[in-house]
């Protein structure tokens, strides 16, 4: 697999020793931050923090990404397993209510006898906090490792996609992902405090001049999957400071009615979960990654 990564949908069989396939990261982990983070949502972040790892590399790339030193450009420190699991661990010791791991999808396999060695130890919640497109055997290979899933599900429409994801079957792909994610997370059980114990998150990203597609995906989603199996995060924060100039329609920010309309869809169709208010629309969410300091 080192050799020849297969590990998620792209299947571009990069060797990943020598080199790097289309996430742009080698196979040993690569790590551009460590820290509390607030700005999950209250299920997550709680009180004190979610304890987040964010991995570098990324296998969407989407041409809008708010993360982009770390997705497209990769910032990062090597650190090995057992590094890995020291800093879990200390994430744990600083008050983490889970740990949350973004965009982990490079390195799920690699993952997994991290996750075997330091779950018993950790005593929080795992947290698999990624862009949706995942492959449905690698979700199987960490059955038992995740507690709660947390995946965005960012297009309907094969040609927006494609056009900045290149992931023409983005939609089909993330409902594969999905249906594996609920069937090993079943319902949202929250504890007495509202934390999330276990259970999904589909989170969604409203994009300028993206309406028709927010809507629509909505719609296909409540059809395939009910409404209740997993709790929604409508998010409205899209801001244009990363947008990449070839595609003029997102040098703005999502509107108040483009928003409301797909939120009045989520209401309409039955969605709970985060519907987050517009108040928030503004780039003080996006993390400063800057040079590593774990
Ligand atoms: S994880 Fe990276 S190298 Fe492996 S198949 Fe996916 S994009 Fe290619």
């Amino acid at each position: 697999m080192k050799q020849s990564c297969v590990q998620c949908p792209r299947k571009c069989g990069a060797d990943r020793e020598s080199g790097v396939g289309f996430c742009g990261v080698p196979w040993d982990f690569r790590i551009a931050r460590v820290a509390l983070h607030a700005w999950e949502e209250p299920s997550i972040s709680g009180t004190r923090g979610s304890g987040t790892v964010f991995f570098s590399g990324c296998n969407l790339r989407c041409v809008f990404c708010q993360n982009r030193e770390i997705s497209r450009e990769c910032l990062g420190k090597e650190v090995d397993a057992d590094r890995l699991a020291d800093l879990m661990l200390r994430l744990r010791d600083e008050g983490a209510h889970n740990i949350n791991l973004v965009t982990p999808t490079p390195y799920a396999l690699q993952l997994i006898p991290v996750l075997k060695k330091v779950r018993p130890q950790l005593g929080i919640p795992v947290v698999y906090n990624c862009g949706g497109y995942e492959s449905p055997e690698t979700l199987k290979a960490l059955e038992g490792l995740i507690d709660v899933w947390l995946p965005d599900v960012k297009y309907f429409s094969a040609s927006l996609a494609q056009k900045y994801s290149a992931a023409e079957n983005y939609f089909e792909v993330a409902c594969a992902a999905l249906t594996e994610m609920l069937r090993q997370s079943g319902k949202p059980q929250l504890d007495e405090n509202g934390m999330l114990l276990r259970g999904t998150v589909v989170r969604h990203l409203v994009l300028p001049r993206g309406r028709a597609d927010s809507v629509a995906l909505l719609e296909a989603l409540a059809k395939q999957f009910g409404t209740d199996a997993f709790l929604l995060s409508l998010m409205s924060q899209y801001t244009p400071q990363f947008a990449d100039a070839s595609f003029p329609e997102l040098c703005r920010r999502v509107t108040t009615f483009e928003y409301e309309s797909v939120l009045n869809t989520a209401i309409s169709l039955g969605f709970g979960g985060y519907l987050q208010s517009r108040s928030s629309a503004n780039a003080d969410y996006t993390p400063d990654f800057g040079e590593p300091t774990f």
